[in-house]
């Protein structure tokens, strides 16, 4: 599941946008024998009026990038946040993601437990902000009780929301150490867990240094023209030289 021998990299928007968007992230990827992209066609918005997604009609997209690249070489990460949205993106998504936000929606988690088969690679469990290591790992048990095997669930640090950090979310290192101790793979997610740009990249090696087993970014080919969460997308220059010098 590893896209190298050390560590778990999962790049792309925050949102799948448009074939135009998303070609030029799957090429950076393929030129660094990276697999796993980011192709979120469903996006749980805070403000009803926000892009939601493309939803269904994403899938011509997938369509056409699955005529250059085989689903060996390209992995699509999906996430759903209904029982609805996993039917859609079952048969396309190699990674079932779960958000932070459906953590404890423990109807998706049994429903995610039964449509898993071979043809995923893994479920992507996001901690929600509030929640504790205790909650994140029961919620992993229900993935498990469902049919996930323990080794097909990756657990995702994604921040907590903060008081005191300037830019009200903290990407909490502890949290993801103590989850690595129950044995699960444990990646996390700089992207949403600081927010801002600049601290993407830091935030990412730091997170190998201590040990974790991968790191999920947003990262946009025009990150100022990204229809959602412009401020925290990094471009394709900063994704390719963090790879390259991490790798
Ligand atoms: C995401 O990764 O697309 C996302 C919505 O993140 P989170 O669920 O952590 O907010
Ligand atoms: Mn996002």
């Amino acid at each position: 599941m590893k896209d190298n021998k050390h560590s778990l990299y999962i790049f792309g928007p925050c949102a799948l946008e448009s074939l135009e968007q998303i070609t030029p992230v799957a090429a950076l990827l393929k030129r660094h024998g990276l697999t796993y992209l980011r192709t979120q066609l469903f996006k749980p918005r805070t403000n009803p009026d926000s892009f939601q997604g493309l939803g269904k009609d994403g899938i011509t997209i997938l369509e056409t990038l699955r005529k250059t690249y085989s689903p060996a070489e390209l992995k699509f990460v999906c996430e759903a946040c209904s029982t609805d949205q996993l039917e859609i993106i079952a048969p396309w998504a190699s990674v079932i993601q779960i958000g932070a936000r459906n953590m404890q929606n423990f109807e998706l988690l049994k429903a995610v437990g039964k449509r898993f088969s071979e043809h995923n690679d893994f479920v992507l469990l996001k901690r929600g902000f509030a929640n504790t290591v205790e909650e994140w790992l029961e919620s992993a048990r229900y993935l498990m009780q469902g049919g996930v095997p323990k080794s097909k669930i990756v657990l995702c640090e994604r921040g907590t929301r903060s008081v005191t950090s300037p830019t009200g979310v903290q990407l909490d290192f502890i949290a993801a150490m103590e989850a690595k101790k129950s044995g699960f793979l444990v990646i996390t997610d700089p992207s949403h867990g600081s927010k801002r740009s600049e601290f993407v990249i830091p935030l990412a090696k730091a997170s190998l240094q201590l040990g974790l087993d991968g790191v999920m970014v947003e990262c946009h080919p025009r990150p100022a023209e990204s229809v959602s969460d412009a401020k925290q997308a990094i471009s394709l220059e900063e994704a390719e030289n963090f790879i390259k010098t991490s790798l």
